[in-house]
Parts: C-alpha cells; structure tokens; sequence
C-alpha cells in the first residue's frame, strides 16, 4: 500500500436508473433550499465581519447563502500561520498527507448530495454537470494521494560511480496559493488543493468570487478529514484585493490558478516583480478550441458531439468548441442536422433533470457575451438562435446561437459561452485551417472527426494543443485518463490530473554521503 495505486475512477450514481433518480431528486430538493456561509477561516477559526448576499445564477431573487470576504488582517494572519506550520507538514509522512486526502474522497463520496446541491443553486450546474464535478473532485484526492506515494514516499536512489551514496528527494516547496475559477467551482477547486496538500504544501485556497460557499464546504470536510486546520486555510474575497495580496508576498512559494489568460499574465507580473524566492506558476487558462470536420466524418456522431463540446455547460468550460470547422462538402448537411439538435435543448432551472442549459454564472459574463454578439451581428452571419422559452426564470441565461464565420482572424479572444463559431473549408486549404488555429496562440483542445486514419495524425501531429479528441466530444477529461491542460496562451503545464502535475507542486533535493 505504500506504492498504493490509484486503482478506479469514482463511479457517481446511474442517472438512468429511475428509482435513483427519484431518491436523488429528493435528496436534492431538500439540500438545495439549505442556505451556507462561508467565510475566511485561518486555522479553522472563522472570521467575523459583513456577509455579502449570495444569489442563484438562474433566479436572482433565491438567496443561497451569505460570504464574509477576508480583509487585509485576516490575509496576514494566513500567510503567517501557513508558513510556521510549512516545514512540519513537509516532514509528515508521505502517508498520513495521502490518507487524509483519501478520507476525504470518502466524506466528499458519502455526502455529494450536499456538494452537488451547491454546484446547482451556486454555480449554476446542472444535474449531470454537478455530479461530474463530485467525481473529478473524489478522482483528485484519490490520484494525488496515490501519486505522493509514488513520487514522494522514498527518495529516489542513484548510481553511486565512486563510491558514494546518492538519493533525489521531493519535498514541498512551502506555502502554496490556489485560486481556483467559478466554472468548476468543486472540481478545479479540490483538485488544486489536493494536489498542492499532496506534494507538502500548506495551502491558502482563494477561491472565485462567485462560488465561495461551495469553497468553504469542502475545505470544513477536509480538515474533518484529517488535514491539519493550520495547514490549509480559506479566503474568499476579489481577486484583485485577495488575491493579489497573497501573490504578492515574498512567504508565497508557488500559485496554482486556473481563470483567464489575463489574469495568468498579472500574477505572473507580480511574481516576476515582487521580492524574494522565484517561484513557479502553475496556470490553466483559456482557449479557442477547434474541431476539424471533414468529409468522411459520420454526420450522426458529429452532431452528438459538437452539441455537447459548445453547449454542455452553457459553453462555461476552458475546453469548450468554439469554432467548427467543416469541410464544404459535408457543411450543409450537418449544419442543418445541428439545428435540428440545437431545437431539441432545453434551457431552464438546473435543478431540474430535463434541464440541459442552466444559466451564465453572473450578469456580467452575459454582458460580455452580448457585447460579442453585436460585433458579430455586423461582421458574421447568424445562423441559428434558440429562442428562450417564455417561462424562464428571472436569471442569467442567454439564448445559444450558431455565427459563420469567414476566417478564425474575426475572432479576438476566447467567447466563455454557448456561441458556436462555423467556418468552411475545402480539403486544400487543411494546412491553412491549421495554420490558423496555431497563430491564435492558444493551445488548449481540438477535436477532430474523421475516418480517414492519416488525416487523423497529419493534424494531430501539426496543431499545437494539449488535448486532441478524435471521433468524440472534446469535454470533460477524467483524472488519471485524460490528463488536462494546454501550452501557450492556454496555459503552463503540467496537466492535472496527469502523472507530472505533483512534480510542479515540489522541489527537488539530492543527497550525497560519502560511505
Ligand atoms: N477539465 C474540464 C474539461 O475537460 C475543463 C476545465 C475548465 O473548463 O477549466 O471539460
């Protein structure tokens, strides 16, 4: 059990299973109208101050619960506590780290319903995207253990040519900060901290704005787990007050953060500019995901899987398609197919099974959203937009769309929503396609659909992503499966929920004795 391997995914539960179903639905209704706080707790002591109302993305008159977001005091008290404590959980056995991670995929296993509740009414999820959320975030705490076993439990022995003993030991690096996106507010989350907690970091999790009490949930189970409560410790608040503040301090080893490429680049500002220790960033940003269609790609799995890579979770994932493209002879066809499916989605309250699109997380994703959409209403042409039903809650949702573009040029950045951008091609322009593709920097996902095997690896080997998905959608990687990340604007590496992630999270001492 000390190399103990990480030996299955989390399985969740059968949403097909009627009975199931009908027993999750009541756990859930009455979950769901439970209200949380959270608030910034230092060593597990909860801080006082003003709660900030906390509101359902997809009914602004529901109230989820209340967020007390930390201050200048309580951000120096967790930098403070989180580096006394740094060297002892550092020289804890490797073991004792991976069993509380493992307990708490247990506690996060047990109680899901309460997690998935809170993806829901905080984040907006829907019923399938919340109990994903549950697993990725269980398969986090598993693999991590798992891989701080194999990496961290024995140092590594080296040859000796003359005679000496010599042995290459990680260990963590000190005080880690995760700042971790409202999108995945329970996957990305957990996954960051346990990674972090894994490898000998203490941690201050700075969680997004939006999805703070989801934050505060997990980080009590952890500490009910077993993690030490001077170990990790919580602040929610802004980015730009909160956040800053801790990437700015010199006790700061080593962020972790996931959100925009803008954002990447201001800590990677801060870090470059502040005093002390050079530190690594590990960051996940964004993308302006293709897919690559051609003519011999069957039309009906197409479909399938264009829908699910642009719309499933209202298009609010890094991963996400954003631009399709089609080879001309078969455009016609599955454009028309695609409308047909897009009729079919249903968008509404993602407390409801039927649901498939719940709502943008906040008004101000949807402004940016519409701000898109008018440039494109003058420079692209609208091809499909679903009308919203009349009876939709009083939240943020906003109606999916299909534009055809000319070239990917006319776009400038990544569009975090349910727009699909279309662009047609002919089979001699595929180097120009790629060309493209690369030339926007980014780097996150492709997919490509195609039945011809060369074609295949001729794009695969020539566009410059993280993740290729072949004949399938290109959403939703699983931990230890399909490790997750990009290079360039997309991204630093390593991949969570990869093989490499923990090595980041980590320094590397060797020792030499002379026998
Ligand atoms: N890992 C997620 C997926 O494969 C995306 C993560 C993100 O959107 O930040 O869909």
């Amino acid at each position: 059990h000390l190399y103990g391997r990480f030996r299955r995914n989390s399985l969740g539960i059968n949403l097909n299973d009627p009975t199931t179903l009908d027993r999750l639905m009541a756990e859930l209704a009455s979950a769901m109208g439970r209200q949380r706080q959270a608030s910034p707790l230092i060593s597990g002591e909860a801080r006082e101050g003003n709660g900030r109302v906390v509101r359902d993305p997809s009914d602004r008159r529901r109230v989820v619960g209340t967020v007390i977001e930390a201050d200048h005091k309580a951000t120096t008290e967790a930098l403070a506590e989180a580096t006394s404590v740094a060297p002892g959980w550092d020289a804890t056995s490797v073991l004792g780290r991976a069993e509380c991670l493992e307990q708490a995929a247990n506690l996060l296993e047990e109680r899901q319903v309460e997690l998935m509740a809170l993806c829901i009414r905080e984040g907006g999820r829907s019923i399938p995207d919340s109990l994903s959320e549950v697993r990725e975030a269980v398969d986090a705490c598993r693999y991590y253990a798992a891989e701080a076993r194999r990496h961290f439990a024995i140092p590594k022995r080296l040859p000796g040519p003359t005679g000496e003993y010599n042995e290459l030991a990680l260990h963590g690096r000190g005080v880690f900060v995760c700042i971790s996106p409202w999108n995945f507010p329970l996957a990305i989350f957990t996954g960051q901290v346990a990674a972090a907690l894994a490898a000998g970091n203490t941690v201050i999790a700075k969680p997004a704005e939006q999805t703070s009490l989801i934050a505060a949930l997990v980080i009590q189970w952890l500490h009910e787990a077993g993690v030490p409560s001077r170990v990790l410790h919580l602040l929610p608040g802004e980015g730009p007050a909160v956040g800053q503040a801790l990437v700015a301090d010199p006790r700061v080893s080593g962020v972790a953060f996931t959100g925009s490429t803008e954002t990447a680049h201001a800590i990677n500002r801060i870090l470059a500019e502040r005093e002390g220790p050079i530190v690594p960033l590990i960051a996940e940003t964004g993308g302006q995901n293709a897919m690559i269609v051609d003519s011999s790609a069957l039309p009906e799995q197409v479909v399938v899987d264009v829908m699910s890579s642009a719309f499933n979770s209202a298009g609010q994932r890094c991963s996400a398609l954003r631009v399709l493209f089609l080879q001309e002879e078969v455009a016609d066809l599955i454009l028309e197919m695609l409308m047909g499916a897009m009729e079919e989605l249903r968008i509404g309250d993602p407390g409801r099974i039927e649901t498939d699109i719940g709502p943008l997380i906040d008004e101000q994703a949807k402004a940016r959203l519409e701000a898109h959409c008018q440039r494109m209403d003058q420079e692209a042409r609208l091809l499909y937009r679903l009308s919203l039903p009349e009876d939709t809650p009083k939240g943020c949702f906003f109606a999916p769309r299909i534009y055809e573009l000319e070239s990917l040029t006319q776009l400038t950045g990544e569009v975090f929503g349910p727009i699909l951008h279309v662009i047609r091609y002919s089979s001699q322009q595929l180097n120009e396609v790629i060309d493209s593709i690369n030339r926007t920097g980014y780097g996150l996902t492709l997919g490509i659909h195609s039945r011809v095997d060369e074609t295949v690896r001729y794009i695969q080997n020539r566009v410059q992503v993280g993740n290729v998905y072949v004949n399938r959608n290109m959403i939703g990687a699983v931990v230890g499966v399909q490790p997750f990340g990009g290079e360039g604007l997309s991204g630093t590496g390593p991949k969570a929920g990869g093989p490499h992630y923990l090595l980041r999270f980590a320094t590397e001492r060797s020792t030499s004795i002379n026998t």
